[in-house]
Parts: C-alpha cells; structure tokens; sequence
C-alpha cells in the first residue's frame, strides 16, 4: 500500500509530491494529461518569489523532475473510482487500468477551461478557436486575432498574441479589468491592440473555419461585427472536481472545501491547489496548499503508525 495518492500533476500535487517524498513517504501521483497543469501554458512567469523570469514549460518540467528524481511514482492514468475509508485504506482506479492503494488521498485536480457556451464554439475549435495563446498562438503569424476575458490570463494572452500577430483585440464584459493594473500598462503600451470594452461574444461567424466574431455592447445592446482569423477564450477556469461531488464536501461552485492544513471533512482525503474553496489562486498558493497538504498527511499517517 502507498502512503500518499496525489490526483493531479500540476504545481499543487507536484509540490506534495515532493514534500511527501522528502518525508519518507511512499507516493503515487495519477495525472489524465501530460504533467505540469494550468502554469505549463502561460508564455512568462514573473511572480514567482526567488524566480525573476521563467516560461510556464520551464517551470512545470523542473518540478516534475524534481518530484521524480526523489522517486515519486506517475500514473498517466485518468481516475475513474475512489473507494475505502482512511481506516481500511483509499483504492483509487484509472480508466486504462491502474490501481493504487494507499493511507491518504490529496485532491490536486486544478480546474479548467470556461467555455463561451456560444453555438459553434465545440464545432469551431481548432478551427479558430483556442484556449491557449502560447500553444496554438503561432499558428496566427501575422494574422488578427481577438482574446476574451479581462483577467490576467487574457492580458497576458493579448500581449504574447500582440508579437506574434498583425492586430489583437481584447475584448472584455466590463470596462475595468479584473487583471493587475501592472498588467494593463503593459498591454496599453502595445499599438496593436485594440480594447473592446463592455463587449460580449454574441455569435460566431463560419463554418468550417472561424472568420469573425459578433459582439455586443453592453451599455447600449448594439451589434459590431468583426473579421478575425482567431479567437482565444480566456474567462476563468471550472474546478476539475466531478468525480469527488459525493465523496467530500464542495461549495456551491464545484470547489472543495478543507481547513487551513487543507483536510477535507473526510479523514485522510485533503484538497491542494486550485481545486480548494480559496480567494487566491496562484502558483505560490498551488505551491504551498501542495506543501501544507502533503505534511498534514505525513502526520496523519505517523499517527496511525505510533497507534495515537
Ligand atoms: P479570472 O481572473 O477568473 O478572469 C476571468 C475573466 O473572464 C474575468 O475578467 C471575467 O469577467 C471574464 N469572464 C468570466 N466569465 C465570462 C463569460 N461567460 N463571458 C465573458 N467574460 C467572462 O481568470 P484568469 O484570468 O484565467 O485567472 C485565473 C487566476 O489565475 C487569477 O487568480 C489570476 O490572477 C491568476 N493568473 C495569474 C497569472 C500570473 O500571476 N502571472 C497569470 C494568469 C492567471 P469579470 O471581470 O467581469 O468577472
């Protein structure tokens, strides 16, 4: 039997990981896609204390090889089943067929993309639509692109799009960004992009492949069409937390919710990262639920072990 079984190899389950190995324990982390979570996209990472620049990808694989080389299993496997108690032990199953038993269980799922919810959006991506400006950005060279969302992930998006393509719009639902200011300055200093403020997506144009986007004034409902090659989608995450609704105790958008020491009302189930009822999601904070988590555990499992 394992001692830890982390689901999720983002920053929050690789940083337990590796804080449960350097404590002795036997870990097991089971990830559905290739490691390194939500940061592996993001072009620059420059708050990140101690790290004055570093690119998600860089980041994501130092962490994952810094977990695996102090012997932290991987399972490429997606989780499908979780049954047991901390008393009997967690058996936790993969789709393609793995299955770990082990003491405890740290929930490190992170969450995902939001969709417009638009018709057409499902048909049209990778058609045109993305949500990932330092994945698919490349293929726009030169071309005009719109991003969606006025947090930093879409200020960050424009601005990497801004040195790719030949002209960027951002539109936004609000006039304020929810971004950091620090963010906006820079975005306002590129002459390329266009702000579309208090503007929705209100529909898609083509069929086979995206040509322009409709949108919509929110102040007055006017209606301004706008000829695009591209359209990337950055408008917040969903929690990643189906398979646990039943099993622990969420809020009432889908996130989980746990202590300070980050246990779940379940016994031996704790909750890291950006999957956890919490204000602040940021690498620093995956980083450290994935600290605090993995160490509450290690003294779950030592007070099991000494029979206290
Ligand atoms: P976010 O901060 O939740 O922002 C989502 C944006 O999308 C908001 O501006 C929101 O508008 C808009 N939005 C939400 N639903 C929408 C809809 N249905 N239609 C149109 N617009 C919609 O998400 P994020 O930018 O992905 O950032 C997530 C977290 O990661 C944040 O805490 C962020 O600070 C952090 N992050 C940090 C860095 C960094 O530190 N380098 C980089 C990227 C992200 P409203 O503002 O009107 O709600």
């Amino acid at each position: 039997m394992a001692d830890i079984i982390i689901i999720g190899a983002g920053t929050a389950g690789l940083t337990a990981a590796l804080y449960a190995r350097r404590a002795g324990m036997d870990v097991v982390v089971f990830e559905s896609d290739s490691y390194g979570g939500q940061i592996i996209n993001t072009p620059q990472i420059e708050n990140y204390p101690g790290i004055k620049n570093v690119s998600g990808f860089e980041f994501a694989t130092g962490l994952y090889e810094q977990a695996t080389a102090l012997g932290a299993r991987v399972q490429f496997d997606k989780v499908v089943s979780i049954e047991g108690s901390f008393d009997e032990g967690f058996t936790v199953k993969g789709e393609y067929g793995a299955s770990e038993t082990g003491k405890c269980i740290i929930i490190a799922s992170g969450a995902r993309n939001r969709h417009m919810g638009i018709a057409g959006e499902e048909k049209l991506e990778g058609r045109g639509i993305s949500y990932c400006a330092t994945c698919d950005g490349s293929f726009f060279k030169g071309k005009t692109t719109a991003v969606v969302g006025g947090g930093n992930t879409a200020l960050e998006d424009a601005v990497y799009l801004s040195d790719l393509c030949e002209k960027v719009y951002i539109i936004h639902r609000r006039d304020e960004y929810r971004g950091d200011p620090a963010q906006v300055e820079i975005l306002r200093s590129r002459d390329n992009i266009e702000e579309l403020l208090s503007y929705v997506v209100k529909d898609l144009k083509g069929d086979e492949k995206l040509q322009g986007l409709v949108l919509e004034s929110r102040k007055d409902g006017s209606l301004k069409e706008i000829s695009v090659d591209g359209v990337f989608v950055a408008i917040g995450q969903i929690p990643s937390s189906e398979l646990f609704r039943g099993i622990v105790d969420m809020d009432g958008s889908g996130y989980i919710a746990s202590g300070e020491d980050c246990h779940t009302n379940v016994k031996g189930i704790f909750a890291a990262g950006d999957i956890r009822t919490k204000k602040v999601r940021q690498l620093t904070t995956a980083a450290s639920d994935g600290a605090v988590a993995a160490l509450a555990a290690c003294d779950l499992i030592r007070s099991l072990k000494s029979g206290q």
